[in-house]
């Protein structure tokens, strides 16, 4: 390690992996600089990603239950929006999260630097900042900088018309016929926001099924809502050409049952991400990037240069914000000396969409493929009292369990609050717990986190209540 570093750690990115690397290594009595091109902290999860898709999506919400309840004895009038209103609430979410991140690091004594970082030799960075450019000598280097949206070749995502995630969440205007092209999280997602504001959506899917990280049943509820919902849902079908002009966009698709083409007021593209490894000069640190873009890192987080270290996003799939703090986590830990490692079998994925979708561990499917020998537990929830009484009887939880130890193993959960529910099967993968302890925990009633303890009694065969 050089004599004159400047610090014991550098962090380039300060999303959520790069922020808790840096707080966590601060707090571990590292001398830490975080480094993040632009002057709002929070990366894409706060700026652009998770927070503000959250915040409308509750807007979302908000209107879908008014709707519910026109039939049901209270008749609210429609909706009137404004979008400015709506813009400005969202944005005071995001901004109260960044600021606070502001003084996080502040009173961690962490040196947050603006300005666009890259490497010059293995233990120097170059920034470059509003007062010109500066180099940064360290010990140790955290790569934490994240993703951004790819559009198929020809795909001109900087026509107005034609957006990308980012440009979704700024919310222009509600587009009469909205197309998202990409059935996996971020699009659905969007196309819950915006059927909810007044736009008549279309969803096209190169894939057999939408969602394809979790099992077909679990995806098969919210399908069958969105059915009715949609305009169009077209799978294996491909967005051919997008020809876009003031009025609108052409779109052509090849596929199953797509028309040869359609005109939309509006196309969002949400078909991936790929890593923000290219701007980082990044062979002047004696890395190479694999085929992807990505960094490759160890369980330790720990690249092949033994003093520099990724996570989050630019290591690649699943991109989630929640795995990238726990990644920052264990490379602060490694470079602070402690032992610590990252065990990645338990991480949930969540599509915040109406109905909600949840799986975490190991799915159906996936036992299948690999000939684990499991036993399933499922409860539609039908039989719950408190979703039936939400008006929300559509969703399914499901629990897989490994057949010898009936210890659990992973779930998928469709439904209202998924998302959240989902969270109580991580906490007993990692605990090691089995159908049994699972079914025997009292759960309150009436809730939906009953449904999680009757999946398990069913695969135990002990249920009896349905309420
Ligand atoms: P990022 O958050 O991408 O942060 C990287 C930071 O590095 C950025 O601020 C960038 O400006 C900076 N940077 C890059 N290059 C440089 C450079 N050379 N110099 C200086 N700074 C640099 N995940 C969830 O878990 N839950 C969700 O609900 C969810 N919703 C999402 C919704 C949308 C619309 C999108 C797009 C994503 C969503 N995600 C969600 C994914 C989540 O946002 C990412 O997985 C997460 O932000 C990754 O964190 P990160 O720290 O790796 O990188």
């Amino acid at each position: 390690a050089p004599d004159d570093a400047d610090c014991d750690l550098v962090v380039i990115g300060a999303g959520p992996g790069g922020y808790s690397a840096a707080f966590r290594a601060a707090d571990l009595g590292l001398k830490v600089i975080l480094v993040e091109r632009y002057a709002a902290l929070g990366g894409v999860c706060l700026n652009v990603g998770c927070i503000p898709s959250k915040a409308l999506l509750h807007a979302a919400k908000v209107i879908d239950d008014a709707e519910f309840f026109a039939d049901h004895g209270i008749k609210f009038s429609k909706p009137k929006i404004d979008l400015k209103k709506l813009e400005a609430w969202k944005s005071s979410v995001v901004g109260k999260l960044t600021g606070g991140l502001q003084g996080l690091a502040k009173q961690r004594k962490v040196e947050v630097v603006t300005g666009k970082a890259g490497f010059t030799d293995p233990h120097t960075l170059n920034v470059e900042t509003d007062d010109g450019s500066r180099a940064i000598r360290f010990r140790h280097c955290i790569i934490a900088a994240g993703s951004r949206p790819v559009a198929p070749p020809g795909f001109d995502l900087k026509h107005p018309r034609i957006m990308d995630s980012t440009d979704a969440l700024e919310l222009e205007e509600i587009p009469k016929r909205l197309l998202i092209v990409g059935g996996g999280i971020i699009g659905l997602e969007m196309a819950s926001v915006y059927h909810a504001l007044g736009s008549e959506i279309t969803v096209v899917e190169l894939a057999d099924r939408l969602m394809t990280g979790a099992d077909a049943d679990i995806v098969k509820p919210f399908r069958k809502i969105i059915d009715k919902r949609y305009a169009n849902i077209y799978l294996k079908t491909r967005v051919v050409s997008l020809s876009a002009d003031d009025k609108g966009v052409d779109v052509e698709f090849e596929g199953d049952k797509a028309p040869a083409k359609d005109r939309f007021d509006r196309v969002l593209v949400s078909v991936g991400r790929r890593p923000n490894t290219d701007g980082l000069n990044i062979e002047a640190s004696g890395l190479s990037l694999q085929d992807n873009g990505c960094i490759a890192a160890d369980d330790q987080m720990r690249t092949a240069v033994e003093h520099i270290f990724a996570i989050g996003d630019v290591i690649g799939q699943p991109m989630l914000a929640h795995k990238a703090v726990h990644e920052g986590k264990v490379a602060a830990e490694v470079i602070g000396g402690e032992k610590s490692g990252f065990d990645g079998r338990v991480i949930p994925s969540v599509a915040y969409t109406d109905p909600e979708v949840a799986w975490v561990g190991v799915t159906q499917e996936q036992a299948k493929a690999e000939g684990l020998a499991v036993e399933v537990g499922t409860f539609p929830w039908a039989a719950n009292g408190r979703s039936l009484s939400l008006g929300r009887d559509e969703g399914v939880t499901k629990l897989i369990f490994e057949k010898d130890t009936e210890r659990v193993i992973g779930a998928g959960i469709v439904g209202t609050n998924a998302g959240d529910l989902i969270a109580e099967v991580a906490l007993a993968i990692e605990m090691g717990a089995d159908m049994h302890d699972i079914g025997l925990t009292i759960h309150p009633h009436p809730t939906l986190s009953e449904s999680v303890a009757m999946a398990a009694e069913a695969a135990a065969g002990t249920l009896t209540d349905l309420y």
